[in-house]
């Protein structure tokens, strides 16, 4: 069995963390599979190293300004890291060697620090397994088309991770992290949270987009893709059942039958309300065009009646973007002859997640009664098929969460749910 096995920067933060993983990795390999293992940065090594490219350029963000020599900063270590692991394993007794993204021909376009991975040759890695050794690939990163160094945006190795697994045509793909699995909401938020045994790659794309810290959505985009099977589990847990954690699968077989599978939240929302607009597909086309071209991602869009056959068009942004949107939207405003211009700021999107609500009515009914019940304000909603997404107070985000949870039992395992309430 070939395994490809991805440890996280708290996974191998220390020497002693660093000794856990290349034990844990030796007892796979005794048991005879095949390992390719992949690995983050030390610890908080990469923040690290973006705060010392910032104090010596002065600049705030020194990826704008040098975006090339930030990847050949940042890839150092992933370096570092898969030459100490390397150095561990081979400690255990066992052939090892290590590689950069580059030596295993993970080859990426040429965008520096957000790079997207074209193909992976991999001969090497084959190369080494062919010859009983346990490869071990530096995270985040690849070579250009160019043959520039590159990495691969923030939380990057967990793509390298299931790529790899993807073109190496691995059996598992092991995500080893710091908590036990992918929970039905944040146990920090939620207390009574529990680790969901089988979710849906679409479902964790959903849950990782909407701020579901555990992977990187665009791991999950690669896993759905092409059909890899991802367990998330943790490394501070000596034990080795190949069933603990949380398994992103394409199969249905044993898919939990709840309703919600999970939730997932982030802050720093914003909501812009542009008041007595004139009606019709033109103006709110001309807007969605304007936030685009100034770089606005727009979240959810609503439209409502203003009376006098205006409208009233709503929009939500990240914080960070409301400055931009509002600078758009008063100038159109001007233009289009509409009115004031609301705005609210500091809001938490709550994203329920589930392929259990497609088809089923009165799941937002639900959800809405048990957040009306705990005094929370619904400040917007969009939903697609296996999702539901409202947007609340920023004080608000725990007690939604909570209340939701709780409403459709979230902290209970599936078959103990009550048929009725599934
Ligand atoms: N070390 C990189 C980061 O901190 C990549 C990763 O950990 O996945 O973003
Ligand atoms: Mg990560």
């Amino acid at each position: 069995m070939l395994i490809v096995q991805k440890y996280g920067g708290t996974s191998v933060g220390s020497p002693e963390r660093i000794r856990a993983v290349a034990a844990r990795v030796a007892r796979a390999r005794r048991r005879g599979d095949d390992l390719v293992v992949v690995v983050s940065a030390m610890g908080h090594t990469t923040d690290e190293l973006v705060t010392l490219a910032g104090r010596v350029t002065g600049h705030e963000r020194p990826q704008n300004a040098h975006a090339r020599e930030m990847d050949m900063l940042l890839t150092a270590g992933e370096r570092i890291a898969s030459a100490l692991l390397t150095m561990a394993i081979r400690e255990e007794g066992l052939e090892a060697r290590s590689f950069t993204g580059s030596q295993a021909a993970i080859i990426t376009d040429t965008r520096h620090t957000a790079a997207r991975i074209r193909e992976i040759r991999g001969d090497r890695v084959r190369q080494a397994l062919a010859e009983g050794c346990v490869a071990i690939v530096a995270g985040f990163q690849g070579v250009s088309v160019e043959k520039e160094i590159t990495t691969l945006g923030r939380g990057g190795s967990d793509t390298s991770a299931v790529a790899l697994a993807a073109a190496l045509k691995a059996d598992r793909c092991e995500i080893f992290t710091d908590v036990d699995g992918v929970f039905t909401a944040d146990p920090r938020r939620v207390p009574g949270a529990r680790v969901i045994r089988r979710i849906s790659h679409p479902e964790m794309l959903e849950m990782a987009a909407s701020g579901a810290q555990v992977m990187h959505p665009r791991a999950v985009d690669i896993g759905a893709r092409f059909g890899v099977d991802i367990r998330v589990l943790s490394s501070f847990i000596d034990n080795d059942d190949p069933e603990r954690g949380t398994l992103i699968t394409s199969s249905k077989a044993g898919m939990e039958e709840t309703v919600l599978t999970g939730l997932a939240s982030q802050k720093g929302q914003s909501k812009l309300v542009l008041r007595g607009m004139p009606a019709g597909m033109g103006p709110v086309s001309e807007v969605m065009r304007a936030l685009a071209s100034a770089d606005v991602s727009v979240d959810m869009v609503n439209e409502a009646s203003d009376g006098d056959g205006r409208i009233q068009l709503q929009v939500t942004v990240d914080d960070g973007d409301a400055e931009k949107a509002r600078g758009v939207l008063r100038d159109l405003a001007q233009r289009l002859g509409a009115g004031e211009l609301e705005e609210r700021h500091g809001l938490a999107r709550i994203a329920m997640v589930g392929t259990g609500m497609t088809d089923r009515p009165g799941v937002y009914a639900r959800a809405y009664r048990a957040l009306f019940e705990a005094g929370v304000e619904v400040h917007g909603v969009s939903t697609s098929a296996i999702s539901i997404t409202v947007l609340v107070d920023g004080a608000h985000e725990n007690d939604a969460l909570r209340a939701i949870h709780q409403c459709f039992h979230m902290g209970e395992e599936a078959e103990t749910q009550t048929v009725a309430e599934r």
